[in-house]
């Protein structure tokens, strides 16, 4: 373990403990064991972290975006050079399989890639004029300094999202990276900062979330906040901004519908969309949660997917073999405890799977739960967790009608052989985004986000660094 470091705040260029000299241990879920500890921001450290960003946006704003491109895709090459490191040590933080740790790490490559080229392409507008001698310009400027708040479950995904669209759009950021999962985090804003980004442009503290959030969302030095977790808290962070006017992007919770007729090859259905439920142990905003499945091939949709999880290798992310790692911190396992028992007392059947795996380490089985219906808490509330429900459907009005109930809109999937069906739901589901008949999500030249309790404002594709950048009107007369 000796290789998890102590991890420090990133404040005005430097690599520093807290202040009052205040830690907290970070586990290892698949042990319990502590393998290093992350240093605390006290207020005294945000008003540093805030003189910063105010320096680092006039100063940030300054670089042409060819340059910050430039510097950009250096902080990729550099964080690809260290991806065998950076995933070890987001294991042995979070708790995925190695090797997914690693996609991870190159899949944020490819995001900061994206977002430096979105920088050259921040375009504005020549609006045709009323008369002579008059210019009309509507010119792209950066927001201003932005404060990110991101989870656990992707500790690089989530982070570089967030710092890759500011970064490309000219702002200065303070990121509140997660206690539970420090260390990769901190390694991917290294190669930011290895790579030329100046020390005041990116902060980086740890502390109580809900201390750093209401301190950074109220200080006139934030312009922007973004926030990506759970609904509960998505709200209250947003009320907390319209207080004080800042400009918000929220990536919430979700339930998403996994819909699976019976004209649609059922048994790659069920291969690939058990490959999306188990994936960093459910504990994904996208994961397919109802599987709604049309009568004809319930029966052998369910078995083919049963036999998928029986499949899975659950254990240490760092063992080979594991395709499935614990669950990234304790208080996962009685929240999946109780919504299946739940399930359970209300006559589902637990097919495979149901209870925790062994007394060390966060581990819970791969988990299907057939016969779900819509009183049972789990078909209302996120797992976010490894538990499939399923629930059979008649036709389409119905399943689009179940898809809908929920005030969630965030992902969907379907497989199905027929255009009009993928077209009657690509129309009718209220979601953010939908896949047919493969896993298309989350690329990141494609929108990623949700709509309704789910969230506001896309993270991926040509208009994520909108969010990043306000739209001045000038007009110019007899120049
Ligand atoms: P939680 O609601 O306590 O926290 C979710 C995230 O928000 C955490 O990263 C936490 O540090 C942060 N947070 C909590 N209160 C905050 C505050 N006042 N200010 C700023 N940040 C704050 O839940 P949890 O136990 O960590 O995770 C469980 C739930 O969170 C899941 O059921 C899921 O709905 C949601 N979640 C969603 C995502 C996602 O990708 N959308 C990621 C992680 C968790």
């Amino acid at each position: 373990m000796a290789e998890y470091p102590n991890v420090q705040l990133h404040i005005a260029g430097q690599w520093r403990g807290g202040e009052g000299g205040k830690t907290i241990d970070v586990l290892n879920p698949a042990s319990e064991e502590v393998v290093g500890t992350v240093a605390h921001a006290s207020q005294r450290d945000l008003d540093a972290a805030l003189e910063a960003a105010e320096r680092g946006f006039a100063a940030w704003r300054k670089v042409s975006a060819y340059e910050r491109s430039k510097t950009m895709r250096k902080a990729a090459d550099l964080l690809r050079s260290r991806a065998d490191a950076i995933a070890r040590l987001m294991t042995l933080e979070q708790g995925k399989p190695v090797a997914e740790a690693k996609m991870e790490v190159m899949a944020a490559g490819d995001i900061i890639e994206w977002f430096a080229e979105e920088s050259r392409r921040t375009y504005g507008q020549v609006i045709p004029a009323r008369g002579p001698g008059i210019y009309q310009l509507a010119i792209k400027e950066p927001v201003g300094p932005v404060a990110a708040f991101t989870p656990w479950n992707f500790p690089i995904n989530q982070v570089v999202r967030k710092l890759s669209a500011a970064l490309a759009a000219g702002c200065s950021i303070i990121v509140k990276a997660p206690e539970e999962t420090p260390a990769s985090p901190a390694e991917l804003i290294k190669c930011f900062l290895e790579a030329g980004v100046p020390g005041d442009v990116i902060g980086l503290v740890y502390g109580v979330p809900s201390e750093i959030s209401s301190y950074l969302i109220a200080h006139p030095t934030i312009r922007k906040v973004t926030f990506t977790g759970s609904t509960p808290v998505g709200k209250m962070l947003s009320a907390m901004a319209g207080q004080h006017m800042k400009r918000v992007t929220m990536e919430l919770g979700g339930h998403a519908p996994a819909m699976i007729f019976d004209d649609a090859d059922v048994e790659l259905a069920a291969k690939t969309l058990a490959i999306a439920k188990f994936r960093n142990a459910g504990q994904v905003c996208v994961s397919p949660t109802r599987f709604l499945v049309q009568e004809k091939v319930y029966d052998q949709f369910v078995a083919s997917f049963v036999s998928h999880a029986k499949a899975i290798q659950v254990g240490d992310g760092m063992a080979a073999g594991t395709t499935m790692g614990p669950m990234a911190n304790e208080r996962r396992v009685p929240v999946m405890e109780t919504l299946i028992a739940d399930a359970k007392g209300k006559g589902a059947e637990i097919v495979t799977g149901g209870n925790r795996i062994g007394n060390k380490g966060y581990f819970f089985e791969p988990t299907v739960v057939a016969g779900a219906t819509t009183d049972m808490r789990a078909m209302n509330e996120e797992p976010f967790g490894p538990v499939a429900l399923m629930r059979p459907f008649k036709d389409l009005e119905e399943v689009v009608g179940e898809a809908n109930r929920l005030p969630f809109g965030l992902a969907s999937y379907a497989f199905t052989s027929s255009g009009k069906t993928a077209q009657a739901l690509a129309a009718g589901v209220e979601v953010g985004m939908m896949t047919i008949n493969h896993l298309g999500l989350a690329l990141p030249e494609v929108p990623f986000g949700g709509v309704r309790d789910s969230g506001y404002g896309t993270e991926g594709g040509s208009e994520a660094i909108d969010a990043y950048l306000n739209t001045k009107f000038v007009s110019q007369f007899g120049l």
